[in-house]
């Protein structure tokens, strides 16, 4: 097992946090699209984010990143649940072989989704800040919920790392809390190289920077890869294109195929199953 979020708080320094490492999951992403290594550090580097913010989380349910319209990076996205399972996808732009995150980002603008089970949406866009995408992040929180926040990301070709730590809201009259608190965390994160993340464990990180303080953690969250594509779905998306077109799909040798940006899975459909799919549904029938 190599994929877990530990969530933790250090009630003294009143601070929450998260680290996070990646490997198995992080592998079957990249299995099936040969992105190039710019573009593969920032899934990952993104997907560990993603992971980290769901720790914040007050409720069951989805939390997505997506980065979208920059100059050479057309679309990052990325969504972790709340009980761990994690997708993403990235899209270069045209002709684009990006290099540098702030150029291949630039005119970009970031999108952090909440699907709460039950109740209602939430979403927070701003413009793209930062150097690098640990940088957004923090510039995001910033602006959007004046959290202060230091946040380290990273990855490489096979696995990906990232560490959060968050200023909570002062709720006064704790004598308790260490007024210096967040000066000393920040100091501490600021000791660790983002590289350093990806040859030790979580806890072996946490226990470097705070085995002085008291902290708490949750138990690991394991996390998984896991699409949310199903055959119902895709029936959906071959509606909306119309019947005409997915016919003559249908007629294409092979038939009509659709695969899963997230996952890779290959969905087929003759031209008898496509007419099924725009046969009116009998009144009272379920659908199949
Ligand atoms: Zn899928």
């Amino acid at each position: 097992m190599t994929d877990l979020l530990h969530a933790f708080a250090l009630p003294r320094l009143n601070v929450r946090g998260a680290a996070v490492r990646l490997r198995d999951g992080f592998e079957q992403i990249l299995s099936h699209q040969p992105y190039p290594p710019s573009v593969r550090t920032w899934l990952g580097e993104a997907l560990c984010a993603a992971t980290l913010l769901i720790t914040g989380l007050k409720f069951q349910g989805r939390l997505s990143v997506q980065l979208q319209g920059g100059a050479e990076l057309a679309l990052l996205y990325v969504e972790c649940s709340s009980n761990g399972d994690c997708r993403g996808i990235a899209r270069i732009a045209e002709g684009a072989s990006p290099q540098e995150f702030e150029v291949a980002t630039r005119g970009a603008a970031m999108a952090v989704t909440l699907e709460p089970l039950q109740g209602e949406r939430y979403q927070g866009i701003v413009e793209l800040q930062g150097a690098t995408l640990a940088e957004c992040f923090e510039n995001y929180f910033a602006r959007s919920e004046q959290l202060p926040t230091r946040m380290l990301l990273c990855a490489d070709d096979a696995q990906a790392a990232g560490l959060m730590v968050q200023k909570l809201p002062e709720s006064g009259g704790i004598g308790s809390i260490d007024r210096d608190g967040w000066n000393r965390c920040e100091h501490l994160v600021s000791t660790v190289d983002p590289l350093e993340m990806l040859s030790i464990s979580s806890e072996q990180l946490l226990h470097r920077l705070f085995h002085q303080e008291e902290r708490f953690d949750r138990t690991p969250l394991p996390l998984h890869i896991r699409c949310r594509c199903s055959r119902d779905k895709v029936s959906d998306v071959l509606r909306r294109l119309g019947r005409d077109e997915a016919i003559a799909a249908a007629n294409e040798p092979g038939g009509a195929q659709i695969t899963c940006e997230f996952c890779g899975k290959v969905y087929r459909f003759d031209v008898i199953e496509i007419e099924q799919l725009f046969r009116p549904i009998a009144p009272g029938a379920g659908r199949a």
